[in-house]
């Protein structure tokens, strides 16, 4: 049964009606990626005007709502959050809340820009980040991002390790054309010392002449053909996310399977999510929203408005994503009409 509305916000915590405490927010920064990865846009995008993103003040005062009502983690992502002009702005101001009532603040990143922000982030609290990488083949790097040059990722995570932040590496399993290099992946971040989680393809935003069907490669069979090659032990850490993680024997890495079409994993799910408009959407997978920069640019609108806007907003939260790929029917079910770019990962 639903809770009911009035204990959705108790002792400063967020609640959502099936009882799941809500800890975790990730804030895209940007809609705008100096990649254009295949599975996430098409070629040509629209993006955003500037005005209808979110300034850097509105953000802080957005985040700074949420963490007086019990988020503990953010997450700050995209686009692309690094491509951001004045980006490390914003971590400035979020880093004296990790002195009191803030437990993490990090970032996943394609990796393109660390080079030249991997000391700054550090400085501004940072101590582990996502970088996302499909390839170590550069040849395929240009044909998954289309535009983008592996090195500029490769020497980017050198200088993000160089600079102490702690890596993890989130690989999307593409089939034809990541899958035969997967071993190889696995390799490196055992040799580096990378945790490693791999991603299924979701059906969100359209994404021109691609075929989502063609290269969704389901992480079951995967990890089916991983234990006839590596000693995988199963390790209960959970996040609250949708991975779920083994540990390589004889490395220290962890392997993470986020399978969001083979498993639906959202009874443990603690996060919101708010795009670069100020809008937060509930679910990765669904629809219900509540539009914050509506409140934020209301004149007459108070920081109890905001509070309590916020505290409503993870009223409607739903169960669970209804993504599914029917390869019978060769269709997609749950298809989310927004890019993962608008909302960020
Ligand atoms: N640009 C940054 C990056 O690539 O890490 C942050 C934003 S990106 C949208 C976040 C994550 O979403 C990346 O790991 C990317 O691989 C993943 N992603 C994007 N579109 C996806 C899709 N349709 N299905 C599954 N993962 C997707
Ligand atoms: Fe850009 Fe990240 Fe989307 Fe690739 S996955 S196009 S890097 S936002």
């Amino acid at each position: 049964m639903n809770k009911p509305v009035d204990k959705l916000f108790e002792n400063n915590k967020l609640v959502d009606p099936f009882n799941r405490q809500i800890t975790y927010l990730r804030l895209s920064v940007t809609d705008r990626c100096d990649l254009r990865c295949t599975y996430c846009m098409s070629e040509k995008m629209t993006f955003l005007n500037k005005k209808e993103v979110l300034t850097f003040e509105e953000m802080y005062k957005l985040c700074r709502g949420f963490i007086k009502v019990g988020i503990k983690k953010i997450r700050i992502t995209g686009g692309e959050p690094l491509v951001r002009k004045g980006i490390m702005d914003l971590f400035s101001m979020l880093k004296p809340h990790l002195s009191y009532d803030l437990n993490e603040l990090t970032l996943t990143t394609n990796g393109t820009q660390l080079s030249r922000y991997a000391k700054q982030l550090y400085s501004n609290g940072v101590r582990r980040i996502n970088v996302s990488l499909d390839t170590l083949d550069p040849m395929k790097f240009k044909l998954i991002t289309r535009v983008g040059k592996l090195q500029d990722v490769l020497s980017g995570i050198d200088a993000a390790r160089d600079a102490n932040l702690k890596i993890k590496i989130n690989c999307v399993a593409l089939k034809n054309i990541n899958e035969n290099e997967i071993d190889n992946f696995i390799n490196w971040c055992v040799e580096k010392d990378f945790d490693l989680t791999f991603i299924e393809t979701m059906p969100m935003g359209d994404i021109g002449n691609e075929n989502r069907l063609n290269h969704f490669l389901s992480l079951d069979q995967l990890k089916k053909s991983l234990t006839s090659k590596y000693k995988l032990r199963d390790i209960s850490l959970s996040t609250g996310g949708p991975a779920r993680y083994s540990r390589i024997e004889g490395s220290n890495i962890k392997l993470g399977f986020i399978t969001p079409l083979s498993h639906n994993f959202c009874s443990s799910c603690n996060r919101v999510r708010i795009d670069a408009t100020g809008v937060l959407h509930q679910c990765l997978g669904q629809s219900n929203s509540l539009d914050f920069r509506k409140i934020l640019r209301d004149p007459f609108s108070t920081d109890e408005d905001l509070l309590e806007n916020i505290k409503n907003s993870v009223k409607q939260k739903p169960e669970k994503h209804s993504f599914a790929y029917d390869f019978s029917k060769a269709n997609i079910k749950g298809q989310i009409n927004r890019h993962m770019s608008l909302t960020g990962g």
